[in-house]
């Protein structure tokens, strides 16, 4: 039998005791070495490993081996819900940029006022390239992004002077609670560059191509009809918010809005994570943040009562 042959011949091998020492040795140093990097902590957010003890419930029977405590900041991240029940935490830094002065192709911006924060100008740039890659469409403009406090105020003023406080209340948050003001959300706009006239975003036609494939980089249309009651704004087709991935795609596949969504986030503890898309998502209250000690992991927080923590 071919198994017997082949033991046979391994008993026929003599190994030298030397050669055994070395690749002892070699094993023992293989193996701190990789000891040594599995322990390298990723650290982002000033963690610090626990010794005992939860330090809010004094109970650790419910966090998982391997997470360490850490500190966060429940205004800021990619996942933060911004209307006129949870206003906006102007932070100190958030860092943006100017949409014209970056390499852009295939899309417009309405001039250099526009800036969006850092993270999302590169999910926006990414969609709006592969939309006109995909259709041959390049009169995409990006009319509005970031807006200070005062910008906002000086957009709902004359919403409201145009057409009425109720038209400015259905479709502009008040200055504070906008989602403009974090960066994550832009206005679309369609502009024809031989007339210089601008046209509403409706997301018909062609350019539903950007609201169905916007999940893809992280990106939702944040107000839809059926979600007003929930959201307190109407329709807007053209007001598009990055969340990141692979959030963005869990919304759309489960048609959540993000008040919604950040909702059904609180029923999955660090215990008892969401599993989507190979990430695990969970949701931890504020001043009892876990992170994973030794993996890669994003945070948000929710700007109401806690954090979101992704795993990848
Ligand atoms: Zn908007």
């Amino acid at each position: 039998m071919a198994v017997r042959r082949k033991r046979k011949r391994y008993r026929g091998r003599r190994l030298r005791p030397q050669f055994i020492l070395f690749c002892a040795v070699m094993a023992a140093l293989l193996c701190g070495g990789a000891l040594l990097v599995r322990r390298a902590p990723v650290f982002r957010h000033n963690a610090t490993p626990v010794q005992s003890g939860d330090p809010a419930t004094g109970d650790l029977s419910a966090i998982p081996a391997g997470y360490v405590t850490a500190e966060g900041d429940i205004h800021s991240g990619s996942l933060i819900l911004v209307s006129n029940d949870h206003p906006y935490t102007f932070p100190a830094d958030v860092e943006l940029v100017t949409t014209l002065e970056q390499n852009i192709s295939g899309y417009m911006a309405r001039d250099y006022t526009v800036k969006q924060e850092k993270t999302a100008f590169a999910a926006f740039d990414s969609l709006l390239r592969a939309f006109a890659a995909a259709t041959g469409r390049e009169d995409v403009n990006i009319s509005s992004a970031y807006r200070s406090y005062d910008e906002q105020q000086a957009v709902y003023a004359a919403s409201a002077a145009e057409n009425g406080q109720d038209h400015a209340d259905s479709y502009v948050t008040q200055p504070g609670c906008s989602e403009h003001h974090t960066g994550l959300a832009v206005d679309l706009t369609r502009y024809d560059v031989r007339t210089g006239h601008s046209y509403d975003f409706t997301g018909e036609g062609e350019y539903g191509w950007i609201h169905t494939h916007g999940p893809e980089y992280g990106i939702v249309m944040r107000y839809a009809a059926d979600k007003e009651a929930i959201t307190g704004i109407a329709e807007e087709s053209w007001h598009l918010r990055y969340v990141g991935v692979p959030h963005a795609a869990y919304m759309a596949e489960h048609n959540l809005c993000l008040e919604e969504y950040i909702d059904l986030l609180r029923s999955y503890p660090v215990s008892n994570p969401l599993r989507y898309k190979g990430c695990r998502i969970y949701f931890c209250p504020e001043g009892q943040l876990w992170v994973p000690e030794e993996e890669n992991y994003t945070l948000s927080g929710n700007n109401v009562d806690g954090f979101i923590v992704t795993v990848s």
